[in-house]
């Protein structure tokens, strides 16, 4: 009896994460996101799949597969896809980024969830603050070190480093060998140990299959090769080398960049000043011992928008939102101290430099990654004209949440799985120049892998 593994997203695209792995008769998913550049030919110019249809307008697309006892019912209650007792016996998370969990919510409420705790904190900070892909299931959570079983196959998760705390790899001990997956990682953030450590107990399990992304394995990789680190010097720079307003858009839930933020801050003599979703999975995530957090209030203050009626009075905000109201900071109170701040500004809340009405001369950082596709060069030239119209210079400041071509093919030789199968990738046909041992195996979208039987090949 071989394995199977089937990916169903991630194949010859980055994220959308939906692999399938069938050991005996247990099913275990790893990840369900959804694609970044997924049904784009029919979504997008501001046509969505509509929530109330469920799985209905992406199975139009062929953009989610039909798979058996997968989905809820109310999901599939406008499709031909018959609703039955969940088949799949587990969803195994490795990190909470949209790409690896945006599908879920389709997903029958009955099929365990499992995650790290740093991610279902995540998710609470996020359901309460807005809606989180996770609502409305009981989750199950995990640390480095456990191991949990879901039928035949032992699962042991192991925390990698990515640009989003709780993240991990996981190596499914399987009735025909190990089968390690390793979610997103990168070795350059200021937890790039913990990769090592996915690698060294990867190895350890001799797997028979190694399940790996490849965002940056490219022909040409033109993003910039910054580490955590250089992205906190290279701000610190721009706050002493500026005496106006600085501010920057950056992932929220990349804690990894607050902090780096947050250091430059301290070495410019400035303050960062967060949205109030970003202050919310701050205090979150304090309850996580395992991570380092800067503190509301001491180390970082609240931007306080004009909401409702436009006063700054608790009845115009969220329950969630009038704890941060005491400390919070208004658009005159960054205009007052401008050289004092950096704000966490992101793109949908530029209009706020209208209230703040900064003096020109200031700078913006741009601390994302740059545009893969033509939506995201029209994003980025919108930042630039207002960046532009309010007199101050564009830095781009960003380190990956993902390991450059050298680094993925360190990983792979270094586990030396007896087979290597390329997802969240657009170049999974580069694998074979780097991998030194093993044999690569090509995914084909809902085709399904077998492995452990010697022979590793499409079945
Ligand atoms: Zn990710």
């Amino acid at each position: 009896m071989a394995v199977e593994v089937t990916c169903y997203g991630g194949v010859n695209e980055i994220g959308g994460n939906k692999i399938l792995v069938r050991d005996r008769d247990t099913k275990v998913l790893l990840d369900f996101g959804a694609g970044f550049s997924e049904g784009l030919d029919y979504f997008s110019s501001g046509i969505v799949p509509r929530p109330v249809n469920g799985a209905g307008d992406l199975f139009e697309f062929g953009l989610l597969p039909e798979i058996s006892g997968l989905y809820s019912e109310s999901a599939l209650q406008n499709t031909t896809l018959k609703h039955t007792a969940p088949e799949v016996d587990a969803l195994l998370l490795s990190h909470y980024h949209f790409d690896h969990t945006g599908r879920i919510p389709l997903v029958d409420e009955e099929i365990p969830v499992y995650c790290g705790e740093t991610t279902s904190l995540i998710h609470e900070a996020t359901s309460e603050s807005g809606s989180s892909p996770l609502d409305k299931r009981g989750l199950r959570t995990f640390r480095t070190g456990d191991r949990f079983r879901v039928g035949s196959i032992e699962v042991q998760p192991v925390h990698v480093d990515h640009s989003i705390p709780g993240a991990y790899g996981f190596i499914l001990h399987t009735s025909e060998g190990a089968v390690a997956y390793t979610g997103d990682f990168r070795f350059h953030g200021p937890m790039g140990k913990m990769t090592m450590d996915f690698i060294s107990e990867a190895r350890k399990a001799k797997p028979i299959a190694l399940i790996t992304e490849g965002t940056r394995v490219s022909g040409g990789d033109k993003k910039q090769e910054l580490g955590e680190a250089e992205v906190s010097r290279a701000t610190t720079r721009v706050l002493k080398s500026n005496h106006r307003l600085v501010f920057s858009s950056f992932r929220g839930n990349d804690v990894d960049r607050v902090l780096s933020f947050h250091e430059a801050c301290v070495a410019a003599g400035r303050r960062l000043v967060v949205s109030m979703k970003v202050a919310m999975l701050l205090e979150e995530l304090k309850k996580d011992k395992g991570l380092k957090v800067p503190e509301i209030g001491r180390d970082v203050a609240v931007y306080l928008r004009r909401k409702g009626r436009g006063r700054y009075d608790d009845r115009e905000y969220w329950k969630w939102e009038r704890r941060f109201i005491d400390d919070g900071v208004t658009a005159e109170g960054v205009r007052k101290q401008q050289d004092k701040i950096l704000l966490h500004l992101d793109q949908w809340y530029l209009p706020e430099l209208i209230d703040i009405k900064p003096d020109r001369g200031g700078a913006y950082i741009h601390a994302t990654t740059e545009a893969y596709n033509e939506e995201g060069e029209r994003d980025e030239e919108v930042i630039r004209n207002w960046v532009s119209h309010f007199g101050f210079a564009y830095h781009q400041i960003h380190a990956s949440g993902h390991s450059p071509l050298s680094g993925v093919g360190d990983l792979v030789n270094q586990i030396g799985s007896e087979s290597v199968i390329p997802v969240h990738t657009e170049r999974p046909d580069l694998f074979a120049g780097i991998t030194k041992r093993g044999e690569v195996v090509l995914p084909v979208k809902g085709t399904t892998i077998r492995v452990g039987d010697g022979t590793g090949t499409n079945a």
